[in-house]
C-alpha cells in the first residue's frame, strides 16, 4: 500500500507560531510592537532597526497566528486533524513552547471550566477541546471504548503526578511510596512506576481531574516561585475502541493523546549565549534541550535519536517519531521587551521543520 509508505516516509513534525496580543498594561505603557504576523503567507517577521537601518526578519512556519487569532480557530486549523488521528490509534503529541508569559498556558488549557450545560467558552484551549472532540466522537460512532488519563510534572528531572490524592488525605503507606520511576516496557514504550491512571467514563470527569492538577501546579507555584515556569506539565489521555469481534478475539486500536505545556524557553536560550550559567540552566531543563535534539534528528532522519537523554523524551518516546503526528505551537510577545527571546524562539521553532 503506497499510502502507507508515504506514511512511514514522511516526517510527521508540524510547527505552528502563536503571537499574543500586548496585554492590557503594555497597552498603556505604549509598548512598541516588533512583531507583524502573515497569516495568508503563514509568515512572521521581526521588526529591527539597527544603526537607524531597517533589518527585518522574516521567518516561515506551517501555520502562524496572529494576536487576533481566536483559540478556536487554532484548535479547528491545527488540533482537530491531530486529534483525529489518535481516534484512528495512532499517538500524537501537541507541545506549547516559549518564553514565560507569551501564553503557553492560555493556549493548551485556557479557560478549562465549562458553561452550564457542559458548554466550552470561547477561552477554552486545546485540552478541554481536544477532550470535547474526542468524547463527541465516540459517542457519535456509540463505538466500545474504555479510557484512561494521566497528568504530571516534570521539575529538575523529577516527575509529580498532579492527580495524586492530597497529602494529608492519604494514608501512612501512601507517603513512603517510592518516587516516580521510569521503566522502559522491552517494545518501545515506558511504563511509569507509581502514577496514578485514571479510567474516565466522561468530558465532566476528566475537566474535575484537570481542574484539580493545575490547582496543584498552582500551589507550587506559590510555594517555591518560579515553578511552573521551570517545569513541563504533560496531561495524556488513552483511548483503547473496539473494533470488531472476530471468533473469540477482539480487535482493539489504541490511541494516546498527549498534551505538553513545556517550561519557559528562557531557560534554555540563557543557557546558550552566557557560558558561565550554561551548566544551572541546563540542569534545570535538560528535558527541553534534548526534546530539541530528538525532534532535529527526527526532522533531518539521524540514525541515533537521543531519547534516552532525558525524562521528559523517555517518557514520550511512543509519541515522537515513527508513524505518530507532532505538532509544536510557538509562542512569542508582540513586545520590543522581549525581542531577545522572541528570537531565539522563532530559531529554536524553525529549526524543528
Ligand atoms: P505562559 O504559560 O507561556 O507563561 P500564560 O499562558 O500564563 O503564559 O500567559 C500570560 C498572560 O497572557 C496570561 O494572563 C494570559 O491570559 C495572557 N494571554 C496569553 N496569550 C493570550 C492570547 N492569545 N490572548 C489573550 N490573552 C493571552
Ligand atoms: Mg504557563
Amino acid at each position: 500500500n503506497s499510502n502507507r509508505q508515504d506514511r512511514d516516509r514522511e516526517v510527521n513534525v508540524q510547527v505552528l507560531l502563536r503571537c499574543r496580543p500586548l496585554s492590557d498594561d503594555e497597552q498603556r505603557l505604549n509598548i512598541p510592537k516588533v512583531i507583524s504576523c502573515n497569516e495568508q503567507k503563514r509568515e512572521v517577521t521581526v521588526l529591527q532597526s539597527i544603526a537607524n537601518k531597517q533589518v527585518d526578519r522574516a521567518f516561515t512556519f506551517d501555520k502562524v497566528f496572529g494576536p487576533k487569532a481566536q483559540q478556536r480557530s487554532i484548535y479547528d486549523h491545527a488540533i482537530f486533524p491531530i486529534v483525529n488521528e489518535v481516534l484512528e490509534g495512532f499517538n500524537c503529541t501537541v507541545f506549547a513552547y516559549g518564553q514565560t508569559g507569551t501564553g503557553k498556558t492560555y493556549t493548551m488549557e485556557g479557560g478549562m471550566k465549562t458553561k452550564g450545560g457542559g458548554e466550552l467558552s470561547a477561552q477554552a484551549g486545546v485540552i478541554p477541546r481536544a477532550v470535547r472532540q474526542i468524547f463527541d466522537t465516540l459517542e457519535a460512532q456509540k463505538a466500545d471504548y474504555s479510557m484512561k488519563v494521566t497528568f504530571l510534572e516534570l521539575y529538575n528531572e523529577e516527575i509529580t503526578d498532579l492527580l495524586a490524592p492530597d497529602e494529608d488525605s492519604r494514608s501512612m503507606d501512601d507517603k513512603q511510596k517510592k518516587p516516580i520511576s521510569l521503566m522502559e516496557d522491552g517494545k518501545g514504550g515506558v511504563i511509569v512506576r507509581g502514577l496514578e491512571e485514571e479510567v474516565v467514563y466522561s468530558a465532566s470527569e476528566i475537566y474535575n481531574l484537570l481542574e484539580r492538577g493545575s490547582a496543584k501546579r498552582r500551589t507550587a507555584d506559590t510555594l517555591l516561585n518560579k515553578h511552573s515556569s521551570r517545569s513541563h506539565s504533560v496531561f495524556s489521555i488513552t483511548i483503547h475502541i473496539k473494533e470488531a469481534t472476530i471468533g473469540d478475539e477482539e480487535l482493539i486500536k489504541c490511541g494516546k493523546l498527549n498534551l505538553v505545556d513545556l517550561a519557559g524557553s528562557e531557560n534554555i536560550s540563557r543557557s546558550g549565549s552566557r557560558e558561565g550559567r550554561a551548566r544551572e540552566a541546563g540542569e534545570i531543563n535538560k528535558s527541553l534541550l534534548t526534546l530539541g535534539r530528538v525532534i532535529n534528528s527526527l526532522v533531518e532522519h539521524s540514525a541515533h535519536i537521543p531519547y534516552r537523554d532525558s525524562k521528559l523524551t523517555r517518557l514520550l518516546r511512543d509519541s515522537l517519531g515513527g508513524k505518530t503526528k507532532t505538532c509544536i505551537i510557538a509562542t512569542i510577545s508582540p513586545s520590543v521587551n522581549c525581542l531577545e527571546e522572541t528570537l531565539s524562539t522563532l530559531d529554536y521553532a524553525c529549526r524543528a521543520k
